[in-house]
């Protein structure tokens, strides 16, 4: 194990790349959040240790009839607040300090948009794509049990991430029913409305960032309407913030996805990209538009640039050669530290992942607490809570940024650090 200076024990092993460790990078922000609350040292070190970093073998019958062998992990890092939340995901790099990481992210983002969660993360290191169904089936329910003793309702609540989705989480929803001998249906989310979902769910994200976007933009005495955007990725969060943020009178004159970029200066019509999108899977080839080289996305002319796809994209080059004056970062973690230098000397404001794309979380929170009633909430009830939940977080943070005068990402990781800090205290040292 090493130490992150200091005494403060990590979960990390084994450090292929000393210089993009996503574990040390969440240590530095929630370190410099304790500075700048001037909180006691120990209490830090508290804050930054995970409470419980699970590592599992997963073995699995393949249709073979070989038995393979698949390392996967559970980590909580903070349930000061409320239960662990965060996702599962299955992924070939997946590895012990990645998920810490992530876990830590989502203590943060919980207390960020202030709903009853801690925060935890979990995966599986294993490329899906060379799996049946049915062994991804009997990889999930293996897995589940692994970690059955340590989640639960009142636990900690897994969701989707990256290649699990609503059927990985009935059946891991399936396994833990099954094993406590009842219906466990608030033991995860992200399910199918018909066991235990919610409406709202999908789309929750977009929506958050559309909030965070309009916010953004009033706030520096700019009006939204006629406003330029451009969306890196047309996925789960990227498609249907083409169609909001045009509602809203922006106009979204550029997009990406794996295939290609392209930029339509009148902006995009919503409905025809839907369409295109659905003949053609990629948005290359929109009708009228200029293909655009896939880096330079981020170079066509524009008031807002939007993220949505992968981490990392946002480097000292990308971040020179930006054309936005404000980020909204839909994806997690898009910007590098050296990119986030730059875009400082700029004064490109960003809005940072913890408070733009929480609007997930909070919808988990809303399907957990209808699954906790067993009464499931009409569909304007959700929207209106997830609006406010979002406006009032964004509020909160826009406010200590000024307050405390430091970047939109330093306040945000204080806020929640400091609302992490005040259970901790409260609570007190047991035994
Ligand atoms: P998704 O898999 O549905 O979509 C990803 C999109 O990115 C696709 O359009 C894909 O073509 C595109 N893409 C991939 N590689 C690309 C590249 N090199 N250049 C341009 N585009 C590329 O994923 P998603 O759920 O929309 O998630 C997008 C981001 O948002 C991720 O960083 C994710 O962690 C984050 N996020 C998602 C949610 C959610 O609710 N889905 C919540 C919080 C954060």
């Amino acid at each position: 194990m090493k130490g992150t200076g200091d005494n403060v024990v990590t979960p990390q092993g084994n450090l292929s790349d000393e210089d993009f460790n996503p574990w040390l990078r969440v240590v530095d922000l929630i370190e410099r959040a304790g500075s700048l609350l001037e909180l006691d040292r120990g209490l830090i070190q508290r804050i930054v240790t995970p409470e419980r970093v699970l590592e599992v073998a997963v073995p699995v019958r393949k249709d073979s009839g070989d038995i393979e062998v698949y390392t996967g992990w559970r980590i909580q890092h903070d349930t000061s607040r409320g239960p662990g939340k965060g996702g599962i995901r299955f992924h070939q790099s997946v590895n012990r300090d990645e998920i810490a990481a992530l876990s830590a992210d989502m203590s943060i983002k919980t207390a960020v948009v202030n709903i009853p969660y801690g925060g935890a993360k979990g995966g599986v290191k294993v490329d899906p794509t060379e799996l049946s169904r049915s062994e991804l089936e009997r990889l999930t329910r293996r897995y589940a049990f692994d970690i059955a003793q340590f989640i639960g309702p009142d636990r900690d609540i897994p969701a989707p991430d990256i290649n699990t989705d609503t059927q990985v989480m009935s059946w891991i929803m399936d396994t833990i029913s099954m094993l406590r001998g009842h219906n466990s249906f608030g033991v995860v989310t992200g399910k199918p409305l018909a066991i235990g979902g919610t409406l709202g769910h999908a789309g929750a994200t977009s929506v958050g960032v559309t909030i965070c976007t309009l916010s953004t933009l009033r706030n520096l005495g700019e009006d939204p309407v006629g406003k330029r955007v451009v969306i890196q990725g047309y996925g789960k969060v990227g498609a249907p913030l083409v169609r909001l943020l045009t509602d809203r009178g922006m106009k979204v004159v550029g997009v990406a996805d794996i295939k290609g970029a392209i930029s339509v200066p009148g902006g995009i019509d919503p409905a025809i990209l839907e369409q295109h999108f659905l003949d053609a899977h990629t948005v290359v080839g929109y009708p009228g538009a200029d293909v655009v080289p896939a880096e330079k996305l981020f170079d066509i002319p524009s008031d807002v640039a939007i993220p949505a796809a992968l981490g990392g994209v946002i480097t000292e080059a990308v971040a020179n050669s930006m054309a936005a004056k404000i980020v909204v970062e839909a994806a997690n973690g898009p910007t590098t530290g050296e990119g986030s230098a730059v875009m400082k000397e700029r004064n490109i404001i960003a809005v940072p992942d913890v408070l733009a794309n929480s609007g997930g979380v909070v919808a988990s929170y809303f399907e957990w607490a209808q699954d906790l009633q067993g009464f499931l909430w009409e569909p304007e009830v959700f929207a209106r809570r997830l609006e406010q939940t979002m406006q009032s977080a964004f509020d909160h943070v826009w406010a200590k940024r000024l307050q405390w005068g430091v970047s939109f990402r330093d306040a945000a990781i204080a806020v929640g650090v400091e609302r992490i800090a005040e259970a901790t205290t409260l609570r007190g040292l047991f035994p």
